[in-house]
């Protein structure tokens, strides 16, 4: 593609350090969250960060792991949300067989019932991986940071997400004060964030992200060096999803 290697040639050799790992030399420009997500027309307002070979996402098959999973999770509500799946995950599937039969032997019939227990009959439903989703909300969230701070949280911080789940906040302070910062806003509101970095040590940061509409997750990285304890399974394990009827 000319306007990549036009890309590599303005940012090769010009010791411009990768935004996500911030360690290696930057050999492109990658968009974060991934532009995957957005099917065409691709909206002007994307954000792009420097990134390194390993780092860029644009060519891996993550990318399109993590498109095709939001879409699940995010559903066919909406119209934007539609042509998420039908113009962006569905064309993925046809061309990614192995990513088809992927998603193919995670789909069941489940049963549903109402709240009150009675039986509605069954439904289709995948079970949608959880970590492709982690990595890049990770990646989103690093790229991020570089992009409103100006330097990559690199090695020096260490990142976590977690799903948000109103009825499992633990620190509702914490929310509070998330949730009264300003909202940023791209691509037509298709992904939407708030964050804010501690002033007394910039690598504590804190993100609420959301994508689509619908699927919200919350971030922050500390200090690599500072006390970490496990939060589980990646963004809580894997989750089921309904799949879109096709029509
Ligand atoms: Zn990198």
């Amino acid at each position: 593609m000319a306007v990549k290697n036009q890309m590599r040639e303005s940012l090769a050799g010009k010791g411009i350090v990768c935004a996500i790992c911030g360690e290696k030399d930057a050999v492109g420009m990658d968009h974060v969250p991934p532009k995957a997500i957005f099917p065409p027309p691709r909206p002007s307002d994307l954000i792009t960060v420097p990134a390194c070979d390993d780092c860029n996402g644009a060519s891996s098959p993550t990318d399109e792991e993590f498109k095709v999973g939001i879409s699940l999770l995010v559903g066919v509500e909406t119209e934007g949300n539609r042509r998420l799946w039908t113009e962006g995950a569905l064309r993925t599937l046809e061309s990614n067989r192995g990513l088809l039969r992927d998603i193919q032997s995670r789909i069941v019939d489940v049963d549903v019932h109402s709240q009150r227990g009675i039986y509605l009959g069954q439904e289709r439903a995948v079970l949608v991986a959880a970590a492709p989703i982690h990595e890049v909300v990770i990646r989103t969230m690093r790229g991020l940071y570089h992009h409103h701070y100006g330097e990559s949280l690199g090695k020096r911080a260490r990142c976590a997400i977690q799903r948000m789940n109103p009825g499992r906040v633990n620190d509702p302070v914490l929310l509070d004060f998330i949730f009264r910062l300003p909202v940023f806003s791209i691509a037509g509101g298709a992904f939407k964030y708030r964050h804010a970095r501690a002033t007394e040590e910039p690598l504590v940061s804190f993100w609420l992200m959301q994508f689509h509409g619908a699927e919200t997750v919350f971030g922050y990285s500390k200090r690599a060096s500072d006390p970490w304890e496990p939060d589980g399974p990646p963004m809580a394990g894997d989750r089921w999803s309904s799949v879109p009827a096709s029509d």
